[in-house]
């Protein structure tokens, strides 16, 4: 059985693009919610000033909040400055993300400043953070290519990486921003980034924006990927309901039907899609439970566990 840790984004990433802002009362709830579906690990958000991202604001009350009601959830927040890693570090957080670009022109247009700078000063925040004793997540924005500039050359990764752990990372994130990695393209990188570093952990932030998802998650876990970012529903894409992010369900029901163990119960992932669902008004574009949804209106007896309906014989 092989172990594989999903990091729900759908407070972090998921909402990034929604008008609609969760008070605190609501992020709790859907905290309370994945915690009892077997979620173990998330992003809660960022500690960015919540004029420039609104859905970010109270994060240091909502990780005082988490550590109190669901101690055994491990939290992560994503850091962009100082002030915003000394805000997390005073908050109790011990995990910290920083996102780096790989491409010229997307860091120029989300970050307003060339890679190198935007390196230094990343950099300066790794160090910090290890020294407070911090974990630090790097990720690397476009890792699969840059919908701006094209294809981005696998030296110029494994320099950033070589960067970013020698800064003191213990684990590093690829992201696919723009929806481009091809499963080939995936199990050829994560091969020769496992052989080159294989003391990091290694995780996969996959975007379904040309219906590759979960094959890219795929191709990733058979070169030996075994942590993921996940968001309920596929939440993170725009709020006309186009998907981004890999449905976490989605995840669950490949990864369990190909015999790993995630720990985390299919119908109570179901739960929390449902609760987001009510919350905004509109259906998420993960598959998995619609399906069950269908399969359970249309039994009559009745019976609510989602997990009969799929498989019997895979473990959930
Ligand atoms: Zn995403």
């Amino acid at each position: 059985m092989q172990q594989v840790v999903l990091q729900e984004e759908s407070l972090g990433d998921g909402l990034i693009s929604e008008e609609r802002l969760f008070g605190l009362a609501e992020k709790m709830e859907i905290i309370q919610l994945l915690a009892m579906a077997g979620v173990r690990r998330m992003r809660l958000g960022s500690f960015a000033h919540s004029r420039s991202v609104p859905q970010a604001a109270n994060t240091d009350v909502l990780v005082a909040l988490v550590r109190r009601h669901a101690p055994e959830m491990q939290c992560t927040a994503i850091v962009r400055n100082e002030r915003g890693l000394e805000r997390a570090l005073r908050s109790g957080l011990d995990h910290i993300c920083v996102e780096v670009p790989v491409s010229e022109a997307d860091s120029r247009m989300h970050y307003g400043r060339p890679v190198d700078e935007v390196m230094t000063g990343t950099v300066r925040l790794i160090g910090i953070a290890s020294t407070e004793g911090a974990l630090v997540r790097a990720g690397i924005d476009c890792a699969f290519g840059c919908a701006l500039e094209g294809p981005v050359a696998d030296a110029a990764l494994l320099e950033t990486i070589d960067r970013l752990t020698g800064a003191g990372a213990n684990a590093i994130n690829l992201i696919d921003t723009s929806g481009m990695a091809h499963p080939q393209q995936v199990g050829d990188l994560v091969t020769r980034i496992l052989d080159r570093f294989p003391q990091i952990e290694l995780s996969l932030h996959l975007h379904d924006t040309r219906g590759l998802g979960l094959v890219n998650l795929y191709a990733g876990y058979t070169a030996g990927v075994r942590v993921f970012d996940v968001a309920a529903g596929g939440l993170g894409g725009s709020p006309d309901g186009s998907p981004d992010n890999v449905a976490t369900e989605d995840a669950v029901h490949l990864l369990h039907g190909l015999g790993a163990v995630t720990g985390i119960d299919l119908n109570g992932c179901c739960r929390v899609v449902g609760r987001f669902e009510t919350l905004l008004g509109r259906t998420l574009p993960g598959r998995i439970c619609r399906v069950l949804r269908q399969r359970t209106a249309g039994d009559a007896s009745g019976d609510d566990d989602c997990s009969s309906a799929i498989n019997p014989c895979w473990p959930d």
